[in-house]
């Protein structure tokens, strides 16, 4: 059995260190104090009895599980990300550990009346009777993605010391920088070797997911003349009026705000705006590829036709490509998902098998050759005070990668 104690006290040891990302940084990791954990982590890997302990200049962490049958068995992989979202401090997370979830409100932080309450956060009621593991209502917790780390941790200790279950070569890696979108960028996908791998960086137990948005960003920019208001007749162009067209041109109801599952959307993220110039930023998103390229077209469409309109180039637009569905990659190799699906249903686990909104850097590496689904890691409320783990789901997750190992394994032999 996987300690409840062991798996509390090794999430409590990563939490506790600052690992914030940087977005304005150019250097990988972007932070230095990234560095403090993933230089414990190699300590703890080796430590645990994990092979080819690696860490490259860039902080990404490797190691090897061997395998402990005969035959042949496809080499797989189990990754998570150490660094913690910029949107909130990860600064001195102090968690709290609430034995015996009653249902009622928590109170995270008495002074500052912070309260997580089950009223608003109604997941909270899937966990009466477990453990969670909360804030103190003044920093994010981390479960994004320390409880995937502690997972993958947990889950070879428990394979090195149970060698009666019967697994293939396992591959470990563990990531800087994920949460400002570059977790996948410097990853070695040759060095890792691995025929297919899983993030644990999902959310609620059960989470599996192997779809996720097409995505790109637009930077629109719209030109005009200034000139003295008080003789501008006939003269001024007032950019932000013509922003104003372009933004009102696109369909008002697909925006964030107003879509879900498998609707597509635009974001209008920020406007700067004066008379001679509005900037426009936008990201487009859409699970089918179709729709995705159509919604590029339909702004570059636009910005051609306000651009005739007023008879010289007054709008220019920039589109880029920043991640794609990880479907088209997955699919063809479907019995990942499948190996995954069946090990959950064996540890009595419900199958939440659904697109994400969003991506994951499982999605950037199944593009650059290593088919990569996503995994529940158990936390829930990422990216800031309200983040909060039941231990039991971490627990489970844990069982999850061991269960894998040994299908995979069990699936292969004859
Ligand atoms: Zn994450």
């Amino acid at each position: 059995m996987i300690s409840k104690e062991d798996i509390i006290k090794r999430f409590v040891s990563y939490v506790t260190v600052d690992t914030e990302s940087d977005p304005t940084s150019d250097t990988t990791p972007s932070t230095a104090k990234q560095w403090d954990l993933a230089n414990a982590l190699v300590d703890e890997l080796k430590a645990i009895g994990m092979e080819d302990v690696t860490i490259d200049k860039h902080a990404y962490i490797m190691a090897t599980l061997p395998s402990n049958v005969d035959h042949d068995v496809p080499v797989i992989g189990f990754i998570s990300h150490f660094d913690t979202t910029p949107d909130f401090t990860g600064a001195n997370v102090k968690p709290q550990i609430i034995e015996d979830y009653d249902g009622k409100d928590i109170v995270l932080n008495a002074e500052q009346n912070i309260v997580l309450s089950p009223d608003y956060f109604e997941d909270l009621l899937l966990y009466k009777g477990q453990t969670l593991i909360t804030t103190d209502g003044t920093t994010l917790l981390g479960a994004d993605d320390k409880a995937g780390i502690t997972e993958i941790v947990s889950a070879m200790e428990y394979l090195i010391a149970n060698p009666q279950i019967k697994h293939g070569k396992i591959r470990v890696g563990f990531t800087p920088d994920e949460e400002i979108g570059r977790g996948a960028h410097k990853f070695d996908v040759a060095k890792f070797g691995a025929d297919w791998a899983y993030t644990m960086d999902g959310s609620q137990i059960g989470e599996l997911e192997y779809e996720n948005f097409n995505a790109a960003g637009a930077v629109v920019k719209v030109k005009g003349k200034i000139v003295h208001p008080g003789y501008a007749k006939g003269k001024m162009v007032n950019s932000m009026y013509i922003a104003t067209e372009f933004i009102n041109s696109l369909p008002r109801l697909e925006t964030p705000e107003h879509t879900e599952g498998y609707q597509g959307f635009f974001h209008l993220y920020s406007i700067k705006g004066e008379v001679d110039e509005t900037v426009l930023e936008y990201i487009i998103r859409d699970h089918d590829k179709g729709h995705f390229e159509a919604r590029k077209e339909v702004m570059q469409k636009l910005t051609d036709e306000l651009n005739s309109q007023y008879e010289r180039e007054v709008i220019t637009i920039e589109i880029k490509d920043q991640y794609y569905n990880m479907k088209e990659k997955v699919e063809p190799v479907m019995h990942i998902v499948d190996i995954a699906e069946e090990a959950m249903k064996q540890l009595d686990i419900k199958p939440l098998i659904k697109a994400i909104r969003g991506g994951t850097d499982g999605s950037q590496l199944s593009y650059m050759g290593l088919p990569c689904p996503n995994i529940f890691a158990g936390g829930h409320n990422f990216h800031g005070r309200y983040e909060y783990v039941p231990v039991e789901s971490m627990i489970k997750a844990t069982e999850v990668i061991c269960k894998i190992a040994e299908l995979t394994a069990l699936k292969n032999s004859k």
